[in-house]
């Protein structure tokens, strides 16, 4: 197959790109560079099938000869990038969908919008199944991300409603692995570098939030699953294993082996107090569940990030 990839140059979007490669597809991946780094796609870049486009995807795409699936992963994910980027959060998520969603339709391809938990918000039912409709504050700082994902969500469902055009809809709970940005802010990646540099680990409020955290290889296999099945609704894609911030901290100093203490921060606005999906759509329509526990996950970032130290040291 022929597929565009938008935020391929991303956390998750790199490795699906290595994926689809792998599967022997043919990829076009766009990004603007925003937040996500060239480095990312060293493995991609090696391939023939592989075509790298630095490009705004808020604004209209032309791409010559056929496609066979439009995934559209780019957009800030990380709170403290999307505070900084709110209006560029919103546009890529509703004029950047809407684009997307135009050129699947004109390609006569499937459509895939990488949605997020955040549409839950700060959720009153738990866990959270795709029935649920979110406790979201709009005009709050995680609105932009939150009501773009919404948004978003929306234009995909219209384009269903409209055009019988063929979409998808993961929405995808805290995912964490290598080529993760050290610097993005997000829990993983902040306590995995705060450990190897020997620095206090940060914990917001008083660390008994919770989240459910899913390896990006378990992610990627979900959501090629999701593609090849025919299934027009929103699909929870995440690990139903909740944890509270202080276990985490607690899991990346022993498997780090750091004896630095935790230091308390305060709670960002409106940070949703806890976060679990609901997967028996995922069993039941693709045949998923996550298999990497967190553990096991966190031992491979964490060597991935020791090796990346290892390099900007040397
Ligand atoms: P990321 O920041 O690493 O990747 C996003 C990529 O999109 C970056 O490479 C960035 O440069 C690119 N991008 C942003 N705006 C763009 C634009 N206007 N035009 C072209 N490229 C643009 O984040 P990620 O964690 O890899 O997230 C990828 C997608 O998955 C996002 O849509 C995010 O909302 C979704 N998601 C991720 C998680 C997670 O835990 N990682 C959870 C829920 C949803
Ligand atoms: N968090 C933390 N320490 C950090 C970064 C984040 O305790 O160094 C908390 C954050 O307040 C939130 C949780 O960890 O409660 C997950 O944060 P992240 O930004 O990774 O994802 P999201 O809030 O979008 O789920």
């Amino acid at each position: 197959m022929r597929i565009v990839l938008t935020g391929a140059a991303g956390f998750v979007g790199s490795h699906l790109a290595d994926r689809l490669l792998a599967d022997g597809n043919t990829v076009i991946g766009f990004d603007n560079l925003s937040t996500g780094s060239r480095t990312n796609l060293s493995e991609a870049e090696t391939s023939p099938q592989f075509t790298f486009i630095e490009a705004d995807v808020s604004e209209p795409l032309r791409i010559d000869g056929p496609v066979d699936w439009v995934l559209h992963f780019a957009s800030p994910a990380s709170p403290p990038r999307y505070l900084e980027l709110p209006i560029e959060t919103l546009v890529v998520n509703a004029e950047g969908t809407h684009n997307l969603l135009r050129l699947a339709r004109e390609k006569e391809a499937t459509f895939l919008l990488a949605s997020t938990s955040e549409v839950y918000g700060d959720p009153a039912e738990h866990p959270q199944t795709e029935a649920y409709w979110g406790n979201v504050n709009p005009i709050g700082p995680r609105g932009a991300y939150d009501e773009g994902k919404r948004y978003a969500e929306a234009m995909a469902m219209a384009f269903w409603r409209t055009y019988g055009s063929p979409i998808r809809i993961c929405r995808i709970f805290n995912t964490y692995g290598p080529r993760m940005h050290p610097g993005d802010g997000r829990v993983v990646s902040n306590m995995v570098s705060e450990a190897l540099a020997g620095e206090p680990i940060t914990v917001y409020g008083d660390g008994h939030q919770t989240r459910s955290f899913q390896y990006v290889d378990d992610l990627i296999e979900g959501v090629v699953r999701l593609m090849h099945a025919s299934y027009e609704h929103p699909v929870n894609l995440g690990n139903p294993v909740e944890y509270d911030m202080l276990e985490l901290a607690d899991l990346v100093k022993e498997l780090t082996g750091s004896t630095a203490p935790v230091e308390f921060r305060s709670l960002p606005e409106d940070d949703p107090r806890r976060r679990r999906p609901d997967i028996s759509v995922a069993m039941e329509v693709l045949g998923w569940r996550p298999v990497v526990g967190l553990r096991d996950g966190l031992a491979r970032t964490i060597e991935a990030f020791r090796a990346t130290r290892v390099v900007e040291v040397s």
